[in-house]
């Protein structure tokens, strides 16, 4: 079984170090590809640093991958090798229930063999499973998607999961012309929710604490960008938007943002505050049919569908190559809201 480097760190507290981790020989329909970028999702840092209930260490975090196909299984059909392709939030599901045969696997409902997550969870070898800080994987061949060619594989690795995250709502709830659209926050996935938004064809205003972020803002598509410390401008807003994507979780109240709304809209919301409880006004619900709704990720057949899009319409995430080594400090960088705006661990530093 392959041997290959990776970086992991072995407790909350912990620092990542290179290590080696084994992967699997592919499977009959499995693919074994060389990963060469892979993003950092905030998501990395709350499991890492145990935040968010309990995490297998050592661990290797990494949900954001892209990469090329060296190996594939006798009956995979849907890669070769040399092909370009990427990995999300999950390797697994059982890809019979409902929710998986309509492309949903995220959510899937098999109790025995539910939704796999690419890192911190148990695998089909029931070994745990380990993700992009490292320089190859094993995965199933319907977990993979295609990266289009006039994409680089740096630019991919962020959409597999701030791509899918903020697409999938935007999709859903009807981003166009004609529609007004909010994007709180700019960060990893604001910067990339701000530029799906306005190739839909919406009318985007993007949101920062402060105007620190606004030229990029006004750059990536947004028609105007206002601080949400500033009571006035946020005052005038209220009633406008048809829908209002938070990537944050804390610092603007639920009210404000469904006061953002207008009648009939919605504020969906991205960000987990780390207690997972959240208060709003039930009666600003109620006057005006508004909607607070959630969203988290999208299947595979969505995730493909978002990447060629990004690919045509030219939306790319703005990245930060990093080598292996400088993880520890990148985390600390993104918690502080230090980083413009994906780091992207480049994975050949790990040899
Ligand atoms: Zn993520
Ligand atoms: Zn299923």
């Amino acid at each position: 079984m392959p041997e290959v480097n990776a970086y992991a760190i072995d407790s909350p507290t912990g620092r990542y170090e290179k290590t080696t981790i084994t992967r699997r020989e592919p499977g009959p329909t499995e693919v074994y590809f060389d990963i060469a970028y892979a993003g950092i999702c905030h998501s990395d840092i709350h499991t890492a640093r145990g935040e968010w209930g309990k995490t297998l260490y050592p661990l290797v975090a990494g949900h954001e991958i892209a990469g090329v196909v060296s190996k594939v299984g006798s009956e995979v059909t849907k890669f070769k090798v040399g092909d370009r392709v990427g990995v999300g939030c999950f390797v697994d599901s059982c890809g019979e229930c409902d929710m998986c045969q309509d492309g949903e696997e995220q959510f899937c409902t098999n109790r025995e063999r539910g939704t796999v997550g690419t890192y911190n969870a148990i695998g089909r070898d029931g070994e745990p499973t380990a993700g992009g800080y490292s320089q190859a994987i094993t995965v199933e061949q319907n977990y993979l998607m295609h990266i289009p060619d006039e994409m680089s594989l740096e630019h991919a690795a962020p959409l597999m999961c701030a791509g899918i995250t903020t697409y999938s709502p935007l999709k859903h709830w009807g981003a166009g012309p004609g529609k007004k659209v909010a994007v709180i926050g700019l960060g990893g996935l604001g910067h990339v929710a701000v530029q799906l938004a306005a190739k839909m064809g919406a009318e985007v205003t993007a949101f920062g604490r402060t105007l620190a972020k606004r030229d990029d803002g006004l750059k990536l598509g947004a028609t105007d960008y206002v601080a949400t410390q500033d009571i006035d401008a946020m005052k005038k807003l209220r009633n406008t938007f048809d829908i209002v994507v938070s990537t944050i979780s804390d610092g603007v109240e639920l009210d404000t943002l469904i006061g953002l709304t207008r009648p009939h809209g919605v504020v969906v919301n991205l960000g987990l505050p780390s207690d997972g409880k959240a208060t709003f006004s039930l009666g600003r619900l109620i006057n005006g049919n508004r909607v607070i709704a959630g969203s988290n990720i999208g299947g595979i057949p969505e995730t493909q569908e978002m990447l060629d899009f990004c690919a045509d319409n030219d939306v790319r995430p703005i990245v930060e190559i990093i080598p292996a080594d400088e993880i520890n400090e990148a985390y600390d960088n993104v918690v502080n809201s230090k980083v413009r705006y994906r780091y992207v661990i480049d994975t050949s530093t790990m040899g």
